[in-house]
């Protein structure tokens, strides 16, 4: 059933000052952003709310900052902004990876990296490499500001801990050295204009023939998107033989609770979870 647009209201807010203020009178206005994940709704009939604020003239959510200790990008920046960043493509690979996976270009061009987040899917495309970057969502509302840990930011599905009159205003992204080695997969039913099946995300840093650092995420795997901290701790300190890489596919297996859905099943999921995570790890031998 397609919606009856007369019934719905669209707001182009000038001012952040403004959006903030249309969010807490309570009044049921929600923000919109690219309109990637809300058209959809729309034209289906099953947008929950019929009052919408748009965030795209509010320059201040567009910009990405590079300080020296952060590389901070507005809550309304494009997937192909993302992907056009040079420091961005240089220290967060990851994320420019996921960012050119996210639906085809047009959706990369009105698509917003805050959209992603606040869409609360486990599948997102960003959110493997929110988590492995460790990210820090920023928000705001007329009360104020305040930062919170990406991998905080889901308290189960679908829901985040962001009040109605907040708005994501930035991600904060913590610059690291470059020993860094990424690793990132997408897989769906297609290379390209497909929700994935499942998605992966690892980061690791060695000294000698050990693991001094490691960070491993998947979404798709749970009610949220997951970083694999069990995992993480059993391979930390330690160097990797193929003894280690098969027990760390069990304890992986323990951590993760994937569904059937109409994309894929828990079984398949299960299995190529494991796989990446084998494959990750193999790259690092
Ligand atoms: C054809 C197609 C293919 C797609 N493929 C993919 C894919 O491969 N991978 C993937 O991850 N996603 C995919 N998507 C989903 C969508 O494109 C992304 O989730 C996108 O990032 C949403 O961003 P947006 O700016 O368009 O969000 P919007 O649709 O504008 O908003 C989405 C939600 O976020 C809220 N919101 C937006 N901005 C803020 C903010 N700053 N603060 C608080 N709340 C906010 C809105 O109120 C709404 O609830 C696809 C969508 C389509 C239509």
């Amino acid at each position: 059933m397609r919606s009856y647009l007369p019934d719905y209201d669209l707001v182009l807010s000038a001012s952040l000052q403004s959006t903030l203020a249309m969010l807490a009178r309570g009044e049921g206005w929600r923000p919109i952003a690219g309109g990637t994940d809300l058209m959809v709704l729309l034209n289906a009939g099953k947008l929950p709310f019929r009052r919408m604020v748009s965030l795209r003239k509010l320059d201040e959510l567009r910009q990405i900052v590079v300080t020296e200790a952060n590389v901070t990008i507005g809550a309304a920046v494009t997937f192909t902004q993302i992907q056009d960043h040079p420091v961005l493509r240089s220290e967060f690979p990851l994320l420019c990876q996921a960012a050119s996976w996210t639906g085809g270009w047009a959706n990369q061009n009105q698509g917003t990296l805050g959209g992603n987040i606040a869409n609360a899917s486990p599948a997102a495309d960003s959110a493997p490499p929110l988590l492995v970057h460790d990210a820090q969502i920023r928000l705001i509302s007329l009360n104020g500001r305040r930062s919170i840990p990406y991998a905080e930011f889901h308290l189960g599905y679908k829901m985040l801990a962001m009040r109605p009159d907040e708005l994501i205003c930035a991600i904060d992204l913590p610059r690291r050295d470059l020993k860094w080695r990424y690793h990132g997969r997408k897989v769906g039913t297609r290379r390209a204009q497909a929700i994935s099946k499942i998605s992966f995300a690892g980061a690791a840093c060695f000294e000698g023939d050990r693991l001094s650092a490691i960070r491993l995420a998947f979404g798709s795997v749970a009610p949220v998107p997951l970083r694999c901290f069990v995992t993480e701790r059993f391979l930390l300190e330690k160097s990797l033989t193929e003894g280690r890489i098969r027990e760390a596919r069990q304890i992986l297996k323990t951590e993760i609770s994937p569904i059937d859905d109409v994309r894929s099943t828990a079984e398949y999921r299960c299995m190529v979870a494991q796989n990446l995570l084998a494959e990750f790890l193999g790259t690092l031998q």
